[in-house]
């Protein structure tokens, strides 16, 4: 474990969030952000309607910053972020998880909670100088934000079809040079 088990979690559901922004947009229904909420095992307030939905898309471009700033941009990001969700971190113990930081209450707005999780997140990678673990999909062609918890740091796609396309690139590749040398 690099960070905490709530930074962390909060890191994934965050690159998860702006990634679904990627074409083809997957966060267009409800039950998308529902299917998320669940897959990251957020509790608190959920509306379910669609002033949610749009709410947390367009927290998406503002997340999509964050996470790509520069250390000393980002430093400044978390600031505004925190005041402007009225962020006062408490520890809290529930549902069976042990003690973790809510940096605004669980009856407040998702988008809210979501944003100033995600700035209490970067105030670990920012303090432990770690945000190289951010990074974009090395595929050209796409945009995706990677999140690199390894020990190696060897994650360099955002997902594994962009690994898998590359690959098979670079095989192909191979494959194509090798084929020119025969024909010397
Ligand atoms: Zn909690
Ligand atoms: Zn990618």
């Amino acid at each position: 474990m690099l960070f905490a088990d709530d930074t962390e979690a909060t890191l994934k559901a965050s690159v998860d969030l702006v990634n679904s922004a990627e074409e083809p947009d997957t966060l267009t229904a409800i039950a998308e952000l529902d299917a998320w909420y669940e897959h990251h095992g957020y509790t608190g307030r959920r509306d379910g309607d669609a002033a949610e939905l749009e709410a947390l898309r367009a927290l998406r471009p503002v997340l999509r910053e964050l996470l790509t700033a520069e250390r000393d941009d980002a430093a400044e990001l978390v600031n505004a972020l925190l005041a402007e969700a009225e962020a006062v971190p408490q520890l809290k113990r529930h549902d069976g998880l042990d003690w973790h930081i809510h940096a605004v209450p669980p009856d407040a707005p998702l988008e809210r909670r979501v944003m100033a999780e995600a700035a209490m997140a970067m105030i670990d990678l920012i303090r432990l100088d770690e945000l190289s673990r951010l990074s974009v999909c090395a595929d050209e062609r796409c945009n995706g934000l990677v999140l690199d918890l390894s020990r190696n740091r060897s994650r360099r796609y955002c997902s594994t079809a962009c690994a898998n396309r590359n690959a098979v690139a670079a095989y192909r590749a191979r494959r194509a040079s090798g084929g020119a040398d025969r024909g010397r």
